[in-house]
């Protein structure tokens, strides 16, 4: 069969189970000005967890009431996925590509989403990843492992890239995940002709950084965008509205090396907190845009929407 009759195929299948499948995340995207730029957020719908990822060695009973005044109370919570675009004069910049089709059926809306709010993914020029886990890389391909955007260049951190195409990312992973590898390479090795591997301080537009926050993963970065007090799209820095807040000392499950995760858990929220900068945060709450504030030792996150 030829690529394009699978695709019609696939396609015919997706639209027929569309009318049973969960229904799709409809929240329409948030958008502001900042700078220069204008900066929109758009759901890729959630993930599903198991709530004990949240931080398994956290103590009781701190641990549990946390998890009520989220309203995590069952055995699975649900996780937000919130995508970044940047729009500035000439550019259009996406900030990770979400789980794609293959990761989770509550996710992966990204590009129907877009397509709702008016958006014409084939005008994104630019995609820059902050990490290498399903949830931001999986949407890069689509159901045949063809580009989803083709016309962008992709910008990914040389430290994550080299840690899932190298050895080590195999190495000590629980076998539950040795599909976030297959993934990774398989996504990765699809744009790895148009990739350009950055580091800490690089510019993908002018305004527009990357800045360490290793820890989640080992190349994990963040982006900074100029213009007021700043803003900083976190990533997966920061994943809880409470606990990465209050405890940036607890270690959820999904932080490759806890210890330096928490180490920039408290280096990024004292930054926040002094500079008064904007946060956006790919799993806080829909649509993940807030500030810090600090409260002795503790910080708290405050949504602006
Ligand atoms: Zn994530």
């Amino acid at each position: 069969m030829s690529k394009f009759s699978r695709r019609t195929l696939l396609s015919a299948t997706a639209a027929a189970l569309a009318g049973r499948a969960l229904p799709a995340f409809a929240a329409s995207p948030f958008s502001f000005k900042h700078g220069a730029f204008e900066v929109t957020v758009v759901s890729d719908g959630h993930l599903v967890l198991p709530t004990n990822f949240l931080a398994p060695d956290a103590p009781s009973p701190e641990r549990e009431e946390l998890f009520k005044a989220a309203g995590q109370i069952g055995e699975q919570y649900n996780s937000p996925t919130n995508v970044t675009l940047v729009r500035s004069d000439s550019d259009l910049i996406l900030i990770d590509m979400g789980s794609g089709d293959r990761f989770m059926p509550t996710a992966g809306k990204l590009w129907d989403n877009l397509k709702s709010a008016g958006i014409d993914k084939a005008k994104i020029t630019r995609v820059v990843f902050t990490h290498g886990h399903p949830d931001h890389l999986w949407g890069t391909v689509d159901e045949l492992d063809d580009l989803v955007v083709p016309g962008a260049s992709f910008y990914v951190a040389r430290t994550e890239w080299d840690f899932w195409n190298g050895d080590n990312a195999t190495q000590g992973l629980p076998a539950e995940r040795a599909g976030f590898v297959t993934g990774a390479r398989r996504n990765f090795t699809a744009i790895k002709d148009k990739v350009k591997l950055v580091k800490a301080g690089d510019e993908i537009v002018a305004g527009l950084r990357i800045i360490d926050t290793p820890g989640h993963t080992q190349g994990h970065v963040s982006l900074e965008l100029a213009g007021g007090e700043g803003l900083i799209v976190g990533g997966d820095a920061l994943t809880h509205p409470l606990i990465s807040f209050r405890h940036p000392e607890w270690k959820p499950i999904a932080d490759h090396v806890p210890e330096q995760a928490i180490a920039t858990r408290r280096k990024l929220l004292d930054r926040l907190a002094a500079d008064r900068s904007k946060l956006i945060g790919f799993h806080l709450p829909y649509p993940g845009v807030g500030t810090v504030e600090r409260k002795d030792n503790a910080y708290r996150f405050v949504p602006i929407a």
